[in-house]
């Protein structure tokens, strides 16, 4: 491998494009469960208690403890909040819990002075640590901004100071929506501003020759997220840094949004073997959180073990590697760099896929009952028996795939039929129906091609193959591509990075296919009772497609998606297809809530207005609406949402048009016909279609 070429891609924010290597952090000392180096990757959570409410939050830490967190974080708005976090953490002792406990710091170091001496870990946000969002200064001379900094120091060296003597460890989060406004003015809401708001705090701590430091990235936006962790591992490189990183988006909301916008984000950190500790953030009982973290990152522990294995095996028999791709890249950082989003340069195929084209979606319908209309309503095409007609839902996909299967009735237009090369071939009306060819059947001596559209099934290695040399490249072309490496995110991407090398423009489909064992889960919905086995199957789907097809959007890899998990039902998998191609923002189809997971600043039942307000707005395709816990942090933390709901005080929300806030403090029991009431009035309220 031209190991320069693969340095020059990518950066120094991982070990390796090629295999799973974990990129080995410092060790972190955080009560008796240290955090970094070899220790396995930390899951973690947040209660939603008042702090003030010593019983309940130690019955919900204790419920997230049982649930497989391991370390308990709490927010301590006051210096009340932080006193309490002596009781609390008696009373968890004595229950025989000794999970370390994280205080959540905003706004106030003299409650992190007071939580520092009593917890094993205080996160402090260097948005607002000792800055009040003023948005009164835009510009900063370098005096100016110097000033700052020494102001800063002054207000922080003390809590420093304290967790030192204390041995309490530290999180420095950065969140994207909370930069302070000297961060604003020199590098905007950027990835790179995010990674400097954090390296202005590690540097006054390494002034202090204080190390027991983790550090997150933020942001609800996955692409923005990735992107700033990434520069944020570079950075510390270059810096002589290797501290460990604490892992999540913010916002990402609830169900398979929540966990599909979470594992694009996570997920495509893990792959890349970055990342020290998990939380998920769901707008879900704390509690079912840890579940679903354990489920991302379990993987991760398995491909050590085989990595492990194979290396043993190859050092006894001088084998040649197996799961790892033969591929060379020779890409300088013009062409991709891991730290902005470049959608790869692809063709237009039968005006339908690859160029300006959204991803296109793919299901397999070829094992459903093809004589009933009524089948393709799992693929978004409602069939009206009445008219003889089919309506399009939001997600509908673009092409299905039938094998050697002839269904009885006609199809909608809109749709592509996609038939295995010799069953396509007998097809007396080809019109809307296209082949998928193996390799060799593509390169056979008279082959009967589409003058339209031929989708080639391949694999990467198949790259360097004499076949993949004969192939009659015309625009009619586009790949499905397939893996089945253990790591197959870095096997498909290195097959990208090869036709980049190559300056192919062939549009691909990215496919995956999902087998999983049968496990009853240990998910339990908002009802507290255990979920079955689909539902099981139906989360990890939906975590994995996004952790392995997220991964490449994110980078601007990938003309399509094509999920294949038989045992799930099709309709699971055209809306985790779509789910993940929103979360990845390549292509919109639904309405996107940024709503945060709560906490003990929430003044309302923040999951049952989220259900409320989705139930009336989700037809609104594109729009964003933030649903936000507390008038804190809550507008920050909404980031680019278009509307926000945000609780101001008890039963009171203050109304946001992006960030100004149009109607302060209305009852809560009006906020919800308030807010379609702007959204009428910016025009942009459609009704709904029954
Ligand atoms: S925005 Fe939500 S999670 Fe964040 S501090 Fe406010 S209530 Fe807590």
């Amino acid at each position: 491998m031209n190991t320069d070429a693969v340095k020059l891609l990518q950066g120094r924010y991982c070990n390796s494009l090629t295999e799973y290597s974990r990129f080995i952090t410092r060790e972190v000392n955080i009560g008796d469960v240290p955090m970094g180096g070899n220790n396995p990757i930390r899951i973690q959570s947040m209660t939603t208690t008042d702090t003030m409410d010593t019983m309940g939050t130690v019955e919900q830490s204790i419920r997230m403890v049982d649930a497989g967190c391991e370390y308990v974080r709490i927010t301590a708005p006051s210096i009340k909040e932080a006193q309490n976090l002596a009781e609390i953490k008696k009373q968890l002792r004595q229950r025989g819990y000794n999970v370390p406990l994280v205080a959540d710091i905003h706004f106030t170091p003299n409650a992190a002075e007071v939580a520092a001496r009593i917890v094993e870990k205080v996160r402090v946000n260097p948005g607002n640590y000792a800055d009040k969002k003023k948005f009164d200064q835009i510009d900063y001379t370098d005096q100016e901004y110097q000033g700052e900094l020494e102001r800063i120091y002054k207000k922080f060296a003390p809590l420093v100071n304290i967790c030192k003597e204390y041995g309490t460890a530290m999180r420095i989060g950065t969140n994207h929506g909370s930069l302070s406004d000297r961060i604003m003015s020199r590098y905007g809401d950027t990835p790179q501003g995010m990674v400097e708001s954090a390296m202005e705090f590690i540097r006054m701590c390494e002034t202090l020759n204080y190390y027991n430091l983790v550090i997150s990235m933020k942001s609800s936006n996955p692409q923005v997220m990735v992107q700033a962790y990434r520069l944020l591992v570079d950075t510390m490189v270059t810096e002589g840094m290797n501290y460990p990183l604490h892992l999540g988006v913010t916002e990402a909301g609830d169900g398979e949004d929540g966990r599909i916008k979470s594992a694009v984000g996570i997920g495509t950190l893990l792959e890349d073997g970055l990342g020290d500790t998990v939380r998920v953030s769901l707008t879900e009982e704390p509690e079912a959180e840890a579940p679903v973290a354990i489920e991302l990152v379990k993987r991760y522990a398995l491909r050590e073990k085989a990595k492990g294995e194979r290396r043993k095996a190859e050092d006894n028999n001088n084998a040649d590697e197996k799961n790892l791709s033969p591929l060379t890249f020779h890409l300088s950082p013009q062409q991709h760099s891991p730290y902005e989003y470049k959608k790869r340069h692809t063709y237009e195929a039968n005006a339908f896929i690859g160029g300006h084209m959204v991803p296109r979606v793919v299901v397999d319908l070829s094992a459903k009952n093809l004589k009933d209309p009524a089948v393709l309503k799992d693929a978004g095409y409602l069939y009206s028996p009445l008219l003889d007609k089919y309506n399009m839902a939001e997600q509908s996909v673009d092409f299905v795939y039938l094998a050697d299967e002839l269904p009885s009735f006609v199809f909608p237009s809109n749709v592509k039929q996609l038939y295995s090369y010799n069953t396509w071939q007998k097809l007396a009306d080809k019109t809307n129906c296209h082949p998928v060819f193996s390799l060799a059947e593509y390169i056979a001596p008279g082959t009967d091609r589409s003058s339209k559209l031929n989708l080639v099934r391949i694999v990467p290695a198949d790259i360097e193959s004499d076949e993949f040399g004969s192939l009659p490249f015309d625009n009619s072309l586009v790949f499905v591509l397939e893996t089945t490496a253990l790591h197959g995110m870095a096997d498909q991407r290195s097959f990208f990075f090869k036709l980049e090398e190559l300056g192919l423009e062939i549009p691909v489909i990215i496919k995956r296919s999902y087998e999983f064992e049968n496990q009853k889960s240990k998910v339990k919905n908002q009802n507290d009772s255990p979920t079955n086995d689909l539902e099981f199957k139906t989360q990890n789907l939906q975590l994995y497609a996004a952790t392995d097809l997220g991964a490449l959007l994110v980078d601007g890899f990938g003309d399509g998606i094509w999920i294949d998990a038989p045992e799930l039902p099709a309709n699971v998998i055209t809306s985790t297809a779509f789910g993940i191609l929103q979360a990845t923002r390549s292509r919109i189809s639904k309405t996107e809530y940024i709503s945060c997971p709560s906490c003990g600043r929430t003044l309302f039942d923040l999951m049952v207005a989220t259900q409320m307000i989705r139930s009336r707005t989700s037809h609104l395709k594109g729009l964003k609406i933030g649903i936000m816990g507390c008038i804190v942090n809550g507008p920050g933390e909404m980031a680019d949402a278009d509307y926000g709901y945000v609780g101001s005080g008890t039963d009171k929300v203050t109304l946001y048009r992006g960030k100004e806030a149009v109607k302060k403090n209305i009852s809560s029991a009006n906020a919800l016909d308030e807010l379609i009431g702007i959204i009428k009035e910016d025009g942009n309220w459609v009704e709904q279609e029954n």
